[in-house]
């Protein structure tokens, strides 16, 4: 059986935890392995590079010299022979990023900066399973994932690579790859947007054909609601491909909402397991049917939008509606849920960045409303219309909250509820508790 490992943050944030994911990967015989970076590393790159732009070198120092400390404390505990040129690889990342914020000459690009985490964390874990006794080998990522100009990965390149390199390579040797990071159109190092370490051990696990791509994080596996929210939630041991991408793209952080997609297209399943707790049995997710519970599990997206366009014109006309959507595709802004009345259409979008334009070329259709903070609450499950009564027991659970927007219809297996982000934690600990009963 052929299986690509991913290891996230958390799971390969010291050194003894990287000792139990050499282990895991050993027992498991992954083919391919997808690290993500030390825990807490992306964050700080980011700050560090805002901190540049700004000319906060007291930040810039701060920073640097805690990422300084985190993993030379991993390279001394983990590594013995190659500790000195671990110690010296990290010396020279840090040392570039410190120079540019000496002479802001804008030649590092925020892209590259965030690039070092995963590019130290794999090279020092790769040296690891090397003294450890493993044949493992370091690959390079952005030699193979490259993306195109609107960011989405070259899948048929990724292939090719990855056929020649991995599949049709030694099948003795651990190899391993950083996720997150790419090539972009114009040959810069760049990524796959944050969290997108999911992302590319699906991609890469399709392109060398696996059986099984397995997500390793720090929980046993999808929980029915956001345990960082919500008491009492529990595991879900399996569920289908749709459903699990509709949990993720509505906000549950265990996968990056585009890692699904690629394994149901090419029907590899997808294991949740527990980093920490190699035995705990994980989520399965695949083409099995789906759960023929009522409710299943509910996740919830921050950071929602609302534009209101309300317009006399609309009255029944047709092309409208297309009208406005296409204001929204020039300017590259998904739109998550819509709500239509006879001259009023409402949409939610999360990304705010061309939001001056988007109001600009929708007004001279009506008028433009915009209102922010809001969270979408996805309530996932086998809720089709023939099951009289699932849709009442869903309102009656939110019955204190203001309710701005609902999306059903759409498909049998979810629900969506707009609430203002202030009602969020009310709003998923009474569905949890009205749906879930203990
Ligand atoms: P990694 O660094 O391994 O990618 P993440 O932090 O991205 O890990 O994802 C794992 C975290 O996702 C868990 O620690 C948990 O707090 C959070 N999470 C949010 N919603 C869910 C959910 N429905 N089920 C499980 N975990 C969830
Ligand atoms: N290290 C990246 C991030 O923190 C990618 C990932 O963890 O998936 O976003
Ligand atoms: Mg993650």
């Amino acid at each position: 059986m052929i299986k690509t490992l991913k290891f996230g943050g958390t799971s390969v944030g010291s050194a003894a935890n990287m000792r139990r994911v050499a282990e895991i990967i050993v027992s498991e015989g992954a083919r391919l392995t997808v690290l993500s970076a030390m825990s807490g590393t992306t964050d700080a790159l980011v700050k560090i590079s805002a901190a540049i732009r700004t000319g906060d070198s007291d930040t810039v120092h701060a920073t640097i010299g805690m990422l300084r400390d985190k993993y030379s404390t991993c390279i001394e505990e983990l590594l013995t022979a190659n500790r000195t040129a671990a110690l010296d690889r990290m010396e020279d990342a840090l040392a570039t990023v410190a120079n540019e914020a000496l002479t802001y000459r804008g030649e590092l690009s925020d892209k590259w900066i965030l690039a070092q985490g995963e590019l130290l964390t794999s090279a020092i874990f790769c040296l690891h399973m090397q003294e450890a006794g493993h044949r493992a080998v370091l690959l390079s990522s952005p030699e193979f994932m490259h993306t195109d100009p609107e960011g989405k990965p070259d899948t048929a390149k990724l292939n090719r690579e990855l056929t020649r390199l991995v599949a049709e390579g030694d099948p003795g040797v651990y190899y391993i790859a950083q996720g997150f990071i790419c090539t972009d159109a114009e040959g810069h190092l760049s990524n796959l947007g944050r969290g997108g370490s999911d992302y590319s051990a699906a991609l890469m696990g399709v392109a060398i054909g696996s059986d099984e791509v397995q997500i390793w994080t720090d929980i046993d596996g999808m929980h029915n609601n956001d345990p960082r929210v919500v008491d009492r939630t529990f595991p879900i041991r399996r569920m289908s491909f749709d459903e699990a991408a509709e949990l993720a793209y509505f906000g549950a952080k265990i996968l990056h909402p585009a890692t699904i997609q690629p394994c149901k297209e090419a029907g590899i399943s997808v294991r949740l397991k527990n980093s920490m707790e190699p035995q705990a049995e994980g989520t399965l997710i695949s083409d099995a049917e789906e759960n023929a519970m009522d409710f299943h599990a509910i996740a919830a997206k921050d950071g929602i939008t609302v534009v209101r366009i309300a317009s006399a014109r609309m009255l029944m006309a047709y092309g409208f509606l297309r009208k406005v959507f296409e204001v929204f595709e020039k300017y590259r802004t998904p739109v998550d849920m819509i709500t239509t009345s006879e001259v009023e259409v409402s949409l939610t979008i999360d990304s705010t960045c061309r939001l001056d334009d988007i109001i600009r070329e929708l007004s001279p259709f009506g008028s433009v409303e915009v209102d922010r903070d809001n969270t979408i609450v996805c309530i996932v499950g086998c809720i089709g219309y023939q099951h009289v009564g699932l849709a009442a027991r869903i309102f009656d659970g939110v019955k204190e909250v203001p309710i701005k927007m609902i999306s059903y219809g759409a498909n049998h297996r979810s629900m969506a509820i707009l609430v203002a982000t202030e009602h969020k934690k009310q709003t998923l600990q009474a569905l949890n508790d009205h749906l879930f009963p203990a």
